[in-house]
């Protein structure tokens, strides 16, 4: 449970959008951490590929865009970004499982969030 602090802070993001008070600073800032616990820390699983293995390394990952421990699986997930016909299946991964939505819907709610709270002006009033 102790690797799921991001969704405690994405609950604080939501308090401090429902709460005004909180103010942008406080929004922006919880913002980028369930941003950066969404693509570096949620316990998601691997997905690399495996030879032989439907639907990849089983492996518990860190968070969106590393692989497990293992050491060629660790970048795996950041070279599919940058190798343009494997976007997809990396899109595909975002999503593979209950876990992986959870922490893929997580990282947008969080990046739209942190973009609105920047720009006030998106916000209609
Ligand atoms: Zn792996």
């Amino acid at each position: 449970m102790g690797q799921w602090w991001g969704v405690l802070a994405g609950a604080l993001l939501i308090a401090a959008w429902i709460n005004k008070a909180a103010g942008p600073a406080v929004v922006i800032a919880l913002s980028a951490v369930v941003l950066l616990w969404c693509a570096f820390q949620a316990p998601v699983t691997c997905g690399a590929p495996v030879r032989g293995r439907e639907g990849g390394c089983r492996n518990n990952a860190s968070g969106l865009l590393l692989g497990c421990h293992i050491r060629q699986h660790r970048w795996q997930k950041l070279k599919m970004l940058i190798v343009r016909r494997q976007v997809r299946a990396f899109c595909s991964g975002l999503f593979s499982d209950g876990k992986a939505t959870i922490v893929t819907l997580a990282g947008i709610g969080s990046f739209a969030s942190g973009l609105v709270a920047l720009v006030p002006g998106l916000v209609i009033h």
